[in-house]
C-alpha cells in the first residue's frame, strides 16, 4: 500500500474525509470533485446508513465520530 499511497501523494496529503485515514491505511480511497475523499470504509458505512438506518429522503448527517470510532 505505501508504494500506491507514494503513486498518488500530490501536494495535500490524500486522506478520507469521513474518517482521516490515510491512503496508504485503506483498501480504496475514491476522490470526489471539490477535494473531498471518501475510504472504501466510510463507503460501506454510508452504505449501511442508507440502507438500514434511514427512511424517508434528502440529507442525513451523520456525526464524525461515528466513522471514527469504528
Ligand atoms: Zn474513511
Amino acid at each position: 500500500m505505501v508504494e500506491r499511497a507514494e503513486q498518488f501523494a500530490g501536494p495535500k496529503p490524500l486522506t478520507c474525509s469521513f474518517c482521516g485515514k490515510h491512503i496508504g491505511d485503506v483498501l480504496r480511497l475514491v476522490s470526489g470533485p471539490g477535494g473531498v475523499e471518501i475510504c472504501n470504509e466510510c463507503i460501506d458505512l454510508a452504505a449501511e446508513i442508507v440502507l438500514t438506518e434511514c427512511s424517508g429522503e434528502g440529507l442525513v448527517r451523520v456525526p464524525a465520530y461515528y466513522f471514527k470510532h469504528r
